[in-house]
């Protein structure tokens, strides 16, 4: 198995920046999912990351074609400025070409997609012409080349529609189907098994005790890493408690290619993470100024990477959109690790610290005379799930800002961009 250079997550820097941080995983990550390729059908690709270039077999579309249902005809044939009048002579729709070819005065019916008949070269659109007979009467006025679709117009052969390292969505495998492949070569899924950690956590559907909470940052990591086409393994709340920690860890190491865990990698006197990593491997407490987030626990277990997320939900949700999944991302092999921001208009007044970036949690709200504004959602505390739920994406504000007033622009991340 081809697995993480020892330590790789050591950094010596104090106070890091998200773009320091981020560019410091973008360096030392390597795919790790080299080892095994797949062939699979494309049915089964979606979100799978693909391992070669895939180069297009043939133009499309492989023949000129109509755009419309009408009549092909040779332009030269039509009167620049009176109505003209020509043979019909055959017909080709979709699938069944016409045979023959297209003599001066004469025309062909023809349908959407249909090849375009030899020695025509303009398509007239059905409404535009009046039909008697066996003839048509045509308006002045037609363009050369109207309502054709050139050959390779979408895709010329040998062309890589797809590059290595690619996230396959809906529309990347119709493209692949376009160009003829029915199968792709990927790598192999990134195995990835999260924990959830502390002794009050309960199972949604088991009875709650005084002092328990349900366990909602494992519902949450599970989904957004299966959303990266990762294999996921539940691997259920480790206990407060050194040695099961540790033991737990050990034991799923060997079987993945990273180790998540969301809380006990505070300070606290419970947080055991910290003791268990350290003795199976290394942990790196990547102190960065953000907010929310304590600080992003990095390490391995042996070769598996790890990763430590804060335990309050918003906090884990937001380190994992923005730090985990780019990481995970890159174990994976794929090239494009971060998302797009959005410039939207804030509808609040807002002041924060210099030297830390801010994300907060907004819904956006449509203008009809302007961009989106993002309204932010209260409380804003780092447990309040909802603030996840009733909006669409964080506002991130960068470093150096102080203050934001309403109407301004800010950065907008949807959770649209990340979540999947
Ligand atoms: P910790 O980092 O373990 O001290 O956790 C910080 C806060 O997050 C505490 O209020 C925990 O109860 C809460 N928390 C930790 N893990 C989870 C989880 N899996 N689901 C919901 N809340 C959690
Ligand atoms: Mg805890």
């Amino acid at each position: 198995m081809n697995k993480l250079a020892d330590d790789c997550f050591n950094q010596v820097k104090n106070l890091m920046s998200t773009a320091e941080a981020l560019a410091v995983l973008r360096q030392r990550i390597v795919a790790v999912t080299q080892d095994r390729l797949e062939r699979l059908p494309l049915a089964q690709a979606q979100g799978r990351i693909l391992a070669e270039d895939l180069v297009s077999n043939l133009d499309v579309p492989p023949h000129d074609n109509s755009a419309v249902d009408g009549y092909a005809l040779r332009h030269g044939d039509l009167k620049p400025d009176a109505p003209s009048r020509l043979a019909v002579a055959g017909r080709s729709a979709a699938g069944h070409p016409f045979t023959g070819h297209v003599e001066a005065g004469g025309t062909v019916r023809i349908f959407t997609g249909a090849v375009m008949p030899d020695g025509a070269d303009t398509v007239v659109m059905q409404e535009d012409v009046e039909r008697s007979g066996e003839h048509i009467v045509i308006p002045p006025g037609l363009k050369s080349g109207a309502n054709r679709r050139r050959q390779g117009e979408d895709t010329e052969k040998g062309d890589v529609v797809l590059a290595r390292g690619r996230r396959l969505r809906a529309q990347d495998l119709g493209l692949a189907a376009s160009v003829g492949h029915g199968e792709l070569t990927l790598y192999r899924p990134l195995k990835v098994g999260v924990f959830s950690t502390g002794d009050e956590l309960v199972e949604p559907g088991a009875d709650l005790p005084t002092g328990g909470i349900y366990d909602a940052n494992r519902q949450i990591l599970m989904a957004l890493v299966g959303g990266l086409g990762a294999q996921v393994s539940d691997l259920g709340i480790l206990p407060d408690e050194a040695a099961a920690v540790r033991q737990g860890l050990s034991d799923a190491a060997e079987a993945h290619d990273l180790l998540l865990t969301s809380g006990g990698v505070s300070v606290g006197d419970e947080d055991h993470v910290r003791g268990a990593v350290e003795a199976l491997g290394h942990l790196h407490f990547w102190r960065l100024a953000i907010k929310p987030g304590r600080p992003l626990a990095l390490g391995q277990v042996g070769a598996t990477a790890f990763v430590g997320l804060p335990g309050n939900p918003v906090a884990a949700t937001v380190c994992f959109l923005r730090f985990a999944r780019p990481l995970i991302l890159g174990l994976a092999g794929a090239v494009d690790l971060e998302p797009a921001l959005y410039r939207v208009t804030a509808d609040f007044d807002y002041e924060k610290k210099a030297g830390r970036r801010e994300w907060l949690r907004a819904r956006l709200e449509h203008q009809v005379d302007a961009g989106p504004r993002a309204v932010l959602f209260r409380p804003m505390g780092s447990g309040i799930i909802n603030s996840l739920v009733q909006t669409h994406g964080l506002v991130e504000i960068a470093e150096d800002v102080t203050r934001i007033k309403a109407g301004e622009a800010v950065d907008f991340l949807p959770f649209d961009e990340v979540a999947s």
